[in-house]
């Protein structure tokens, strides 16, 4: 056997990626499926479109050359986290269309029961919000009576993407999901991990609907021999940032990772410990592997490479993302210019959702190099702001940071990053470690690498940034703690 086949079920795309044993990239093909913006705040995808993009991607990258199915030793999955779908346990056929996290629609049944929201952070160790599973699942319920009669009548299936496709890959035989899929539902307890009565009364969902929960590394079914032809062992399962997590090798209670896309998310291993915040970071399950449960602190940031595009697109002071880089490069320093990057409002530690955005410090001298370099500061101030905060949580001192996503590719960021927290930042070759994480579960539950020890042989590191002694550093940051006070 010489392949890991990876299935990565995002946001806006399907891909699927081959890893061999070396962890090297052997083949990938991905496929764009369409968003539905119904209304104001409602973000929908069409769950056939998201399986029949899958399996398009699957059936292509099987047919690089040189690959054989028969070569492959096991599949992982990796999905979008929260995204909600119901479904005919019969027929297969979805009951609506899927309510995507970002999606909002469901705020008001977070109002409704907000009394509850300590016994919902206590268990699952998530804020009472509209982005998780839970009050998307009501909202379907409540959308139609048949549709609630029909669910308590056990006909439905309820399931994130990971759940839906393994579903349609072992044409219907098996309804399951994983710890960390479960943890981001706002039904599942996280300490005693199981679907939690108490919660699911309170948000009126029929336990008949729930799938089965599994860890991140076991046999969870086969891939039916009717689709390729051929039985594959599905054997790893693992929402997107935590299979990040777990693909950039962040093993030991303090590692963290911070993946640099559309906004920043980063999240740290806290060990057997389910610590929960003082500062609004999430308390989620990191993996469970080997009958071990592994929990993390999770924090976004919303606005982080969506800044540079802003920049892009409405400024135009560049005409790419690349040349945010070159221009921040322009000039020695931010100049005294401060970027506050609330253009959607700030998320944790400050939960400020009526902020707003603003460049100040701004004198006759600014240059465009000056907001460039303000930006680009900004994304890693933001993300500073993050790890401290969690640090504190954790009482975990970190070594370093490990980084993925399209803005990594940015080395000026990057070394500011490192500056601004005083520790090296680890940008790994693999790009993919979303997808390579999956892998890794997957091939530890067949054999295909032994375990951690093997995994970390094969992790390697591109480039890794020295924190440098600049005296710059602390006026950035002072400039920064007093100036985002003002859009508090
Ligand atoms: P997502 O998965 O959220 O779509 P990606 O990981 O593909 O995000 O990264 C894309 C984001 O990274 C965009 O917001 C883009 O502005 C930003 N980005 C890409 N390349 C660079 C770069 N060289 N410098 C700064 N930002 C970049």
């Amino acid at each position: 056997m010489k392949y890991i086949l990876s299935i990565d079920a995002g946001t806006t795309s399907s891909r699927a990626i081959l890893f061999d044993k070396g962890g090297q990239l052997k083949g990938i093909s991905q496929h764009e499926f369409p968003q539905y913006f119904p209304r104001e705040s409602w973000v929908e995808h069409d769950a056939n479109e998201i399986w029949e993009t899958q399996f398009k991607a699957i059936f292509e990258v099987l047919k690089t050359p040189g690959i054989s199915i028969d070569e492959i030793a096991a599949m992982g999955i990796t999905n979008q986290r929260e995204t909600t779908l119901i479904w005919d346990r019969k027929t297969g056929i979805p009951v609506h269309k899927a309510i995507v996290w970002q999606d909002r629609r469901t705020a008001y049944i977070c109002e409704d029961l907000k009394e509850h929201a300590g016994l919902f952070l206590a268990k699952t160790g998530l804020v009472l919000d509209a982005y998780f599973s839970g009050t998307k699942i009501k909202w379907i319920l409540d959308s139609d009576p048949s549709i609630r009669t029909r669910a308590e009548a056990g006909e439905l299936a309820f399931g994130t993407i990971d759940s839906w496709l393994i579903w349609k890959l072992t044409n219907g035989r098996v309804h399951t999901t994983d710890v960390t899929n479960a943890s981001r539902t706002l039904i599942y307890n996280i300490h005693n991990l199981d679907w939690d009565k108490e919660l699911l009364e309170l948000l009126n969902i029929p336990s008949k609907l729930l799938p089965s929960v599994v860890s991140c590394s076991e046999i969870v079914g086969h891939t039916d021999s009717s689709l390729l032809g051929f039985e594959i062992p599905i054997s790893g399962i693992a929402g997107d940032q935590q299979s990040a997590l777990f693909g950039q090798l962040c093993l030991e209670p303090g590692d963290l990772k911070n993946t640099y896309g559309t906004g920043c998310f980063c999240i740290m291993n806290t060990g057997e410990k389910a610590v929960q915040s003082k500062n609004k970071m999430l308390t989620t399950i990191g993996w469970k592997l080997n009958g071990k449960v592994t929990y993390a602190l999770e924090g976004s940031v919303f606005i982080a490479g969506a800044l540079i595009q802003w920049i892009r697109d409405q400024l135009q002071l560049i005409a790419s993302a690349e040349e945010s880089e070159t221009l921040a490069q322009s000039v020695e320093n931010n100049g005294g210019v401060t970027f506050i990057p609330a253009l959607s409002g700030l998320g944790a530690p400050y939960w400020e959702p009526e902020a707003t955005g603003a460049i100040m410090g701004i004198t006759r001298g600014t240059e465009k190099g000056h907001i460039a370099r303000a930006a680009l500061e900004a994304i890693a101030l933001r993300s500073r702001d993050i790890i401290i905060e969690m640090q504190k949580d954790a009482g975990a001192n970190f070594k370093s940071l490990k980084v993925d996503g399209g803005a990594t590719n940015n080395d000026l960021l990057m070394q500011i990053q490192a500056n601004l927290l005083g520790k090296e930042v680890i940008r790994p070759k693999t790009t993919e470690t979303t997808a390579l994480g999956a892998a890794f579960f997957a091939g530890l539950a067949v054999g295909f690498w032994k375990n951690e020890q093997e995994l970390k042989q094969i992790w390697k590191e591109d480039k890794r940034f020295i924190p440098e002694k600049n005296k710059d550093t602390k006026t950035i940051i002072s400039l920064w703690q007093k100036r985002i006070q003002k859009v508090l």
